[in-house]
């Protein structure tokens, strides 16, 4: 079935690319996604054939590799690598989607030359090291400083949840240089290289979710680096954090809609061919609730997507409505995954036919960039403003 949300925004060529990444990913990564589930590691190979295809780039500027198009065809490739390993999906929205994002508009030329470029030709992975073992909630008071010495800056403190940590070659990393907890003034960004010492990266944690996207802590121990690893501005650097969110939130819309297309693309033919009681399940009614509901959220999860993904293109913001993408369409996830499970009956429960996969994929999306419970909080503060409350 054709998706009548894509026809409505995609141009011609962006659905033709829409086309393109699908048999990338149907031909070339869905063959690799047992072993890198295995291995607990995506191959640096496989990134660096995504670069060769153009697909890391898309919409970064041209100067350093990219394709210079529009903010839409990193979603296409955003949804499409979810519908087929939601860890791989991860793992390059970290390194494309946030650091290499972040870079373009905040880095120095040498920034971009040194970091930028290898990113999008898929030879380097980053991480971006926002999170603390004392919680990742209120992102605004990380206990990792920097003090300045010199022309140098001196990091400690840890970070935890990093994704990519045990393959990255380079780090971005939040800390506090002044100011109080939760202001945003006083925070500083910087990039810091794998191998710096007093750096270090623990073992990758054993985990539900994204077995192929390998997560780990990240240790700073008299970190020294020298003043022009700082992205942005010396202060301001929480500013290029928050500037990230509300893109992110809408990205995890089309992470979400990904995986629930594959949720369906394995339960609905499933449900037709599977004899039970001399029917197919698919004439049975509860079995049609099933399908029906999750075709319905896949819809509306990618109507609302594309069209946050156009509001983000034309520079509009979209604090409020991210996080009603963000809480819907995890949500919707996690009930497609369920549901195809219960589809598939004990075979729902083997690894062999990935639905298994997918509901412990769905569930990070409940909880990474900003849990269900904070977009409850940013949608009805928004809300309650509108109204005129404080
Ligand atoms: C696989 C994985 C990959 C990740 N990758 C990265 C990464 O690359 N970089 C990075 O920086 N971080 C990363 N994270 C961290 C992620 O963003 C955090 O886990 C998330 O923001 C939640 O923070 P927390 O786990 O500390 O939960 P906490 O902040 O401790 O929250 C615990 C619970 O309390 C609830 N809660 C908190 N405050 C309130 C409130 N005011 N009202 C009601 N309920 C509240 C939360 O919703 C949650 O249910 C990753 C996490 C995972 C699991």
């Amino acid at each position: 079935m054709d998706s009548l949300a894509a026809k409505s925004f995609l141009t011609e060529e962006e659905l033709q690319f829409r086309e393109t990444v699908q048999r990338f990913m149907k031909q070339e990564v869905e063959p690799l996604v047992p072993q890198m589930e295995k291995d607990g590691l995506i191959p640096m190979s496989l990134f660096r054939r995504m670069g060769e295809m153009d697909l890391l780039g898309t919409f970064l500027p041209e100067e350093y590799g990219g394709s210079g198009a529009a903010l839409m065809t990193r979603a296409i490739v955003h949804e499409e690598t979810a519908r087929v390993n939601a860890g791989l999906d991860a793992s390059i929205f970290v390194t494309i989607g946030l650091v290499a994002k972040h870079l373009a508009k905040y880095g120095t030329s040498a920034q971009k030359e040194k970091y930028l470029r290898p990113a999008i030709s898929g030879e380097s992975c980053a991480s971006i090291c926002l999170t603390e073992p004392s919680g990742g909630s209120d992102a605004l008071s990380p206990r990792t400083t920097a003090k300045k010495d010199g022309d140098h800056w001196v990091i400690n403190g840890s970070k935890t949840f990093i994704t990519n940590a045990p393959l990255a070659d380079f780090f971005l990393v939040f800390t506090r240089t002044s100011g109080e907890n939760r202001r945003a003034r006083g925070g500083t960004c910087f990039i810091v290289d794998k191998g710096t010492p007093g750096l270090s990266v623990g073992p990758a944690f054993d985990k539900l979710c994204f077995h192929s996207s390998a997560t780990a802590e990240v240790f700073f121990e008299d970190v020294r680096v020298h003043e022009s690893q700082i992205l942005g501005a010396a202060e301001e650097g929480f500013y290029i954090m928050l500037d990230g969110l509300d893109v992110e939130r809408v990205f995890e819309g089309g992470s979400n809609t990904g995986i629930a297309q594959a949720c369906l693309d394995i339960a609905a033919p499933y449900a037709a061919d599977r004899k039970v009681f001399g029917k197919p399940i698919a004439d049975y009614q509860m079995i049609q609730d099933k399908i029906a509901r999750i075709a319905a959220g896949i819809e509306i999860s990618r109507t609302m997507y594309y069209h946050l993904v156009r509001a983000v293109e034309r520079g509009e913001k979209v604090s409020s409505e991210a996080a009603m993408l963000k809480l819907y369409s995890s949500d919707m996830a996690v009930m497609a995954s369920r549901e195809a499970v219960q589809i598939l009956g004990g075979n729902g429960l083997m690894e062999e036919y990935q639905v298994a996969r997918l509901y412990r994929d769905a569930k990070h999306h409940e909880i990474g960039a900003g849990t269900s419970e904070v977009m409850k909080l940013i949608i009805h503060k928004e809300t309650m403003k509108a109204y005129g409350a404080r």
